[in-house]
């Protein structure tokens, strides 16, 4: 198969990638937080696609993908009034929900669970090929499965060349990191992911929400694809807080023969001298934003990265989510 890349300001390729969509293919497509890899969400056949081309097990629920609210009554049934709450805070924005399912969603999308997660993104060319396909979309992050998400077009190539038929290019993603998953299905909202919507932000809104516990017991099961690997780079990943600690790291595994980089946080990188480095924004927002492509950029030709860990204001703690996976 030939994959196509279009721009996404070319209105006639944007009505094809819509036309891909509508007749049960699968496209590529950017939204704020990473690119999706989408098919219409009430057709399983379609939905099995998305599956096939990442390899993704089939027991990993998909993220429902909505341009407006007068399509959540179809996904959704007995939403919550905090759901409402939310949406005029956050939505359209990088927060996903789960709710519970309407028949009208078939088992694929949700892994056979009786939950759909929504989510309604606000990156416009994501709204844009949905309402054009006229569906919501299902769609995971467009990467080979485990692999660290794409936040370009270029990414999604790598991953998926020759097993998709269109990636739609609308630049480089605003958040870079995926979305924070919420389950509102419980007693009480649960973060079962974080990410750039953080507790602190839901708790202004929501009277009791909480987050789940980081690592095993039976909450785990909650969000099934926690306990995939994922977000794993091709090299190996060492996390640490210093530039002296990155050095050192660096020049051991120089030592042993391997080829070695840092990613350093900018205000550091006067530290590394003269070994081989990336800088990252200081800031979480900027870093969260770059991680992944540094990520991508440094496996290519290197067996060990050093990376310098976020701050943890902000969004940091969700990227430290992600790289202390990406790091195991
Ligand atoms: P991705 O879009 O690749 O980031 O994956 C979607 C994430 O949402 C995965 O971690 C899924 O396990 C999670 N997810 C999707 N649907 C549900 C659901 N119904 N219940 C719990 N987690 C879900
Ligand atoms: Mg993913």
């Amino acid at each position: 198969m030939i994959t196509e890349i279009i721009n996404s300001n070319d209105k006639k390729a944007m009505q094809r990638a819509a036309d891909i969509i509508k007749s049960g293919g699968v496209v590529a497509f950017p939204t704020e937080t990473v690119y999706g890899l989408g098919a219409n969400a009430y057709d399983d056949a379609a939905v099995a696609g998305i599956f096939a081309a990442k390899g993704r097990p089939a027991d990993n629920p998909l993220i429902v993908h909505i341009e407006n609210m007068n399509m959540i009554d179809d996904i959704a049934v007995g939403i919550p009034d905090d759901f409402y709450m939310l949406y005029e805070r956050f939505m359209p924005g990088p927060l996903t929900v789960i709710l519970h399912k309407n028949k009208k969603i078939g088992g694929v999308v949700t892994a056979g669970l009786d939950t759909v997660a929504v989510r309604f993104p606000r990156h416009r060319t994501a709204a844009e090929l949905i309402k054009k396909s006229g569906c919501p979309l299902a769609a995971p992050s467009a990467n080979l499965s485990t692999h660290v998400s794409p936040t370009s077009a270029a990414h999604v190539f790598d991953d998926l060349n020759g097993r998709i038929p269109m990636i739609v290019d609308g630049g480089e993603c605003s958040v870079g990191i995926e979305s924070t998953v919420l389950d509102m299905t419980g007693d009480i909202p649960v973060i079962l992911r974080p990410g750039a919507i953080t507790l602190d932000m839901l708790k202004k809104v929501l009277k009791d929400v909480t987050e789940q516990r980081r690592f095993g017991g039976a909450d785990v099961v909650r969000s099934p694809g926690t306990k995939y690997k994922h977000y794993s780079t091709r090299a190996e990943l060492l996390l640490t807080d210093t530039a002296e600690e990155a050095n050192a790291l660096y020049d051991a595994a120089c030592g042993e023969g391997k080829k070695a980089v840092i990613i350093v946080r900018t205000g550091d990188a006067a530290l590394c001298g003269n070994r081989g480095f990336f800088c990252i924004p200081d800031d979480p927002k900027g870093y969260a934003k770059k991680i992944y492509s540094l990520l991508r950029a440094a496996e290519i030709s290197h067996d060990v990265i050093v990376c310098q860990r976020p701050e943890l204001s902000g969004q940091g703690a969700s990227i430290m989510n992600r790289l202390q996976k990406a790091a195991k």
